[in-house]
């Protein structure tokens, strides 16, 4: 099975252990950042010759720069497959587009509720929170969604329910929801949708339109760091008129017509919310690590994520004491959250960084309310977690994550460093 290694900066790197030993480094911490491609790191070097300032400059690298920014939009269009109606908003993260794109459904539909589900990352939560009524769509015995809550949720709250958002992927377990049977539901019941597609990017094909047009997806985001380009830039793609309703979030240079002592004219989308002097470069390099991802293919590279996700999650079930907390390995992107019973998440991928070079991630990944589902917390713990002040102690898992650069030989070292850390050869 082909591995797509020699596209990724850095994977031959050699790190030291505790003890001096130098070792090659093991990231197993994709579904945090994955490392640049190198056709994104040469297409920085060259732009840099080039770049500058955008839009309102008539020197030949403002405008080669503008043009370079702009067409940007469609590209990223094409990628996740926008209908016509939709623009593309650039911002810094997912975290930026999920803010701005709350405070636009709430310029529309002030008093509207919002939907969100138990298996959100904080920033497809908190946003919400603060801004709606939101309710919880719940989680099954497993962590997947409960779709039969879901139309319950929406049979409920028919005619004030405007927005379900959901993540397409799990940065915790990992499950791929069915966004376009979701986009149906809410579509039947009157709401739009908005669907987080950070964890799914860069591991399986997105289409927003549908030949179904009740399975179109209404909005997405996504960030350029979570798919082998560099941080600052994240993408808000969604429908023209709510995304053009009210005024903008961030008001400032780049987002107005006129200006006058009593009154302003708005600039036209998308320019009306990019408030500020944009990432251009970022977005040059988004672009780049598109069409990397396209030239390798989305279905090669799931394809090839799963045999790995496949591979883990059998060779590892061996290691004693190991506990899953996710379940089968279909819709699924290659991520699987464990504990080994006995030694503290924290200490786990500490022996794992420390003693072997492997690095990976512990805690609840910003993602609590579901995180403590799943280690079955009770109400009780959570209070006792509130006033726990040491961190280390307080309940999480471990996550691996993998990305298309990673090897069954890697795995391999890891389950070797698991056994040890399961046997207490440490
Ligand atoms: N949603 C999901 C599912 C994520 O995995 C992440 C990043 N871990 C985010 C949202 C937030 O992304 P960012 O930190 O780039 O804003």
């Amino acid at each position: 099975m082909e591995c797509f290694r020699d596209f990724i900066v850095g994977v031959d790197s050699i790190i030291p252990l505790k003890d001096g030993t130098m070792v090659k480094y093991i990231n197993f911490d994709n579904a945090a950042t994955t490392p640049p491609f190198k056709t994104v790191m040469w297409f920085i070097n060259y732009f840099s010759e080039y770049y500058a300032s955008i839009h309102r400059g008539e020197g030949y690298k403002s405008r080669l720069s503008t043009e370079i920014y702009e067409s940007a939009r469609d590209e990223i269009l094409n990628f996740v497959g926008g209908n016509k109606d939709d623009t593309v908003i650039f911002v810094k993260n997912t975290t930026e587009a999920i803010n701005k794109l709350s405070y636009k459904i709430c310029s529309q539909y002030p008093n509207c509720v919002v939907l969100t589900t138990e298996m959100e990352h904080h920033s497809n939560l908190l946003p919400w929170r603060f801004r709606f009524h939101v309710d919880i769509v719940k989680t099954d015995e497993c962590g997947r969604i409960d779709l039969d809550h879901l139309e319950k949720k929406l049979k409920n709250y028919f005619g004030i329910v405007k927005l379900v958002a959901v993540t397409y992927a799990s940065n915790v377990t990992g499950y791929i929801n069915p966004v376009h049977d979701i986009a149906a539901l809410c579509h039947k019941y009157g709401a739009k949708i908005f669907v987080d597609c950070a964890q799914i990017a860069a591991h399986k094909k997105i289409c927003m339109k549908h030949e179904d047009e009740n399975k179109k997806l209404d909005f997405i985001a996504f960030s350029a760091h979570k798919m082998y380009a560099p941080f600052g830039v994240g993408v808000l793609v969604g429908n023209k008129t709510i995304l053009n309703s009210g005024v903008p979030d961030v008001k400032g240079g780049g987002t107005v017509k006129v200006v006058t002592d009593d009154f302003v004219i708005w600039e036209d989308l998308p320019h009306k919310e990019e408030g500020g002097t944009p990432n251009v470069m970022g977005v040059a390099a988004l672009v780049s690590a598109i069409n990397t991802l396209s030239y390798i293919g989305l279905d090669n590279i799931e394809k090839y994520e799963n045999e790995l996700l496949k591979y883990a999650a059998s060779s590892l079930k061996e290691i004693e004491k190991i506990k899953f907390y996710c379940d089968g390995v279909e819709n699924k992107v290659a991520i699987i959250p464990f504990n080994i019973e006995g030694v503290n998440h924290n200490e786990v991928a500490k022996i794992l960084s420390e003693e072997y070079g492997i690095g990976v991630r512990n805690g609840c990944f910003c993602a609590q309310p579901y995180v403590h589902k799943l280690l079955k917390l009770t109400k009780n713990d959570i209070k006792n977690i509130i006033r726990d002040s040491d961190i280390t102690k307080r309940p999480g898992m471990v996550r691996l994550s993998f990305g298309l650069y990673n090897t069954f030989e890697e795995i391999d070292r890891l389950k070797y460093a698991l056994n040890n850390i399961a046997k207490g050869n440490n």
